[in-house]
């Protein structure tokens, strides 16, 4: 699949009819078109290749997930000019409660005490899909092709060949770039066989909306129980989203319900900090795995998104992570090009390589951990879950610290798309 250094060939494709690009991405999902317009401010020509139609109701960036955005995440659509188009749809938290079922001690963190406007936004996946989209077809110089399915891809020395179907006609484009961001179960990646590490926790995570009788107020909750950590978040019209963490087997059990006893079973679950659940809209399931590749580069391909590590949605820090790594890729890029460095050689895939590391492997341990410290069913273990929630509530210093590492900030390195500017 991957050929290197064949001048002859190189030679004879430029005498061809095929486009040529800087850069080609691979995957129109919101961070394939994330990738996309954060480039777009720079002289480059970029091609999105996705295979499927937006309109079509299985699109994965179309669902009707909620997401947590996080500050930095934020900073990093206001910067794209998508935020303030969001305005409309957009539920602020201004607490988080957090909490161990069964027993005592709670961490409240509370955006007037931390002196910041919200600690975070919710907005439903589907409306950040479709309000990138609308922003990449206004864009002239992002060509969108779709539905366009990548099928093959060969490495040379000075550029990659794509080989893509539109509806069954073969297609060839070239680029110095190829950004595969072709989701979890990636085809790219599995091409260039980089190792990939699976792991699976063994429980299902059951997604719906629930309308409870009080008002959320704002209030986002995370209850920590023996199956997994369970969250409530607030959302429009006093509706909140509800993620459950589940066994497999009893996630089957939960998700044959009628609405009614799937009420009655959520409402022991969380409690009635929020009175009665009234109502509850479609739910969803999804198996829980850390999905980690070590190595995101080679023969002038980055992998980006859920193709390069893919974690349990309890921790609301897939896409915020994703987007993070996309802003170093645009530092890395924009260095690469003013000291006159070709985009796809290895000098930049490694500088880009090494620029995500230490991010990725922080957000995918705090994310590991979470799923696995509260699934353990140890009174002691209990005890001090108890005893350092109470702690750290006590303790400003100490949860300012974890707010700012919540919130995406990475001191000295954050890159400025995450910035305010
Ligand atoms: C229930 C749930 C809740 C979540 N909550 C949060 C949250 O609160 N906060 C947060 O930050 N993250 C959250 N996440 C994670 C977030 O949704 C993902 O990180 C994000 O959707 C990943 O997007 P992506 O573009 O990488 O992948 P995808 O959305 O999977 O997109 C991949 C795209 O590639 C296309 N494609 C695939 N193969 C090809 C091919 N060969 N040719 C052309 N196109 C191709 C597909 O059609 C698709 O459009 C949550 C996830 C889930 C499941």
């Amino acid at each position: 699949m991957i050929k290197q250094n064949n001048k002859s060939y190189e030679k004879q494709l430029n005498h061809q009819d095929v486009e040529r690009y800087d850069i080609t991405i691979v995957g129109g999902g919101m961070v394939g078109m994330a990738a996309a317009l954060a480039l777009s401010k720079y002289d480059l020509t970029i091609c999105l290749l996705e295979n499927t139609l937006a309109e079509n109701d299985t699109h994965p960036s179309y669902d009707d997930r909620t997401l947590v955005v996080n500050r930095a995440s934020i900073c990093f659509w206001k910067n794209l000019g998508i935020w303030d188009e969001l305005s409309e749809y957009l539920t602020p938290i201004n607490k988080v409660h957090v909490s161990n079922k069964g027993h005592f001690g709670t961490v409240i963190f509370d955006a007037k005490q931390l002196k910041v406007e919200a600690l975070a936004y919710i907005v439903e996946a589907k409306v950040l899909g479709i309000a990138l989209k609308q922003k990449i077809e206004d864009h002239a110089a992002i060509k969108v092709i779709c539905p366009a399915c990548v099928t093959a891809f060969t490495s040379y020395a000075h550029f990659i060949e794509v080989e893509y179907d539109v509806n069954h006609d073969k297609k060839k484009l070239t680029a110095s770039l190829m950004l595969a961001a072709d989701g979890v179960q990636s085809f790219i990646r599995k091409s260039l066989q980089l190792e990939t590490q699976i792991k699976s926790y063994e429980r299902t995570a059951i997604i719906c909306n629930i309308t409870p009788e009080l008002k959320h107020n704002n209030c986002a909750y995370e209850r920590l129980t023996t199956s997994g950590p369970t969250a409530l978040l607030p959302f429009v019209n006093n509706r909140c989203g509800f993620v459950w963490t589940l066994t497999n087997e009893k996630a089957v059990e939960i998700l044959k319900l009628s609405d009614r006893d799937f009420i009655q079973q959520a409402q022991t679950q969380f409690g009635y900090r929020l009175g009665q659940f009234i109502k509850v809209g479609k739910r969803s399931s999804y198996p829980l795995y850390l999905v980690k590749v070590p190595r995101q580069v080679k023969s002038r391909v980055i992998l980006l998104g859920n193709a390069a590590h893919s974690m349990s949605p309890v921790s609301a820090q897939g896409l915020n992570l994703a987007v993070r790594d996309v802003a170093m890729l645009v530092e890395v890029l924009i260095c690469s090009i003013k000291n006159k460095i070709d985009i796809g050689a290895d000098e930049t895939l490694n500088e880009y390589q090494q620029s995500i590391e230490l991010d990725q492997n922080q957000t995918m341990k705090y994310t590991d951990d979470l799923m696995n410290w509260f699934k353990i069913d140890e009174s002691l273990v209990s005890g001090i879950r108890s005893v350092g929630l109470l702690t750290l509530d006590h303790m400003s210093g100490a949860k300012s610290e974890l707010f700012t590492r919540a919130s995406g900030y990475r001191g000295k390195h954050t890159p400025p798309l995450l910035r305010y500017r």
